[in-house]
């Protein structure tokens, strides 16, 4: 069964797209099949990974409303060695045509459970909302990663965003867990970065990712040449940030696959 991981903040430009194809290019180039689900109507993600929202003829809109299969929409993210499932501005309509479908935020985990055996890990890119899309995404997911900058404001919106995944784990996804916190466009140099990263320490404990994503502007740059950060420029600080996550999260997997076998054979 693959790792399916939502990557939610319904702040904006916190760097959930960023990471979502860096993470995504450093898994594949680590062996993991991986799949992207574009959950943004902006598409960003789609593009980010090499593939023309404009000219994709199925998107994640058909996979919501016509139950399009995940196979017949998914696509290669150019050479980078993972599959896209493509969002464009079709999307926004996805929330008023499913208004009145029955268990409409169940749609996304239903359609992925029927590509299970295909992927090793899932990531889900969420639009900068708790709308009905995120809610797709939190359903859909064992764990979510909270992207988050560590600045002032930065933990006003958690309690919203922690009361939608108790909310959903309470009910529709009992499997559902916070899987990790990363700390992005981070500056050490900053005092308040690291009053806010202690802060999450606190609550969060060792959720919090050890690898921290650097202000790089390689980062930002990527996107724009429809490529992740390591097939751009391989050497440069963000796209090694992105590799040590995606070492970290493959690593904590294993720990927890152990731990979930152990108690099996105990039993
Ligand atoms: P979100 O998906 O949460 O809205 P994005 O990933 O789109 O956020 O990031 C917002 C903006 O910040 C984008 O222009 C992106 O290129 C830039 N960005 C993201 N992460 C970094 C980083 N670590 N260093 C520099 N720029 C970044
Ligand atoms: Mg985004």
């Amino acid at each position: 069964m693959p790792r399916i991981i939502a990557i939610a903040n319904q702040k904006g430009g916190v760097g959930k797209t960023t990471t979502c194809v860096n993470l995504a290019a450093s898994l594949a180039a680590m062996k993991q099949r991986v799949l992207l689900v574009d959950l943004d109507p902006q598409g960003n993600a789609t593009m980010g990974s090499g593939v023309d929202k404009y000219a994709v003829e199925q998107s994640i809109y058909d996979v919501l409303v016509h139950r399009t299969p995940v196979s017949e929409v998914a696509q290669p993210a150019g050479e980078s060695g993972f599959h896209v499932l493509p969002a464009n501005g079709d999307l926004t309509a996805a929330e008023v045509e499913l208004m009145q479908v029955e268990g409409r935020e169940r749609r996304l985990r239903a359609s992925l459970a029927t590509a299970a055996q295909d992927f090793d890990y899932i990531l889900i890119d969420c639009p900068p909302s708790l709308n009905m899309l995120t809610l797709n995404g939190l359903v859909a997911a064992d764990g979510v990663i909270i992207a988050m900058q560590c600045e002032y404001y930065a933990l006003e919106g958690l309690s919203a965003l922690m009361d939608t995944i108790r909310r959903v784990a309470d009910s529709v996804n009992t499997s559902l867990q916070v899987e990790g916190i990363l700390r992005t466009m981070y500056d050490p140099r900053n005092s308040l970065t690291n009053d806010v990263s202690s802060q999450l320490h606190g609550y969060f404990g060792d959720k919090v990712y050890r690898t921290v994503i650097p202000r790089n502007v390689r980062l930002a740059e990527a996107p724009s040449h429809g490529l992740p950060a390591m097939y751009y420029d391989r050497y440069s600080r963000g796209s090694r940030a992105y590799m040590a996550l995606a070492g970290e999260i493959i690593r904590r997997e294993e720990q927890r696959v152990a731990a979930a076998t152990g108690v099996a054979t105990d039993e």
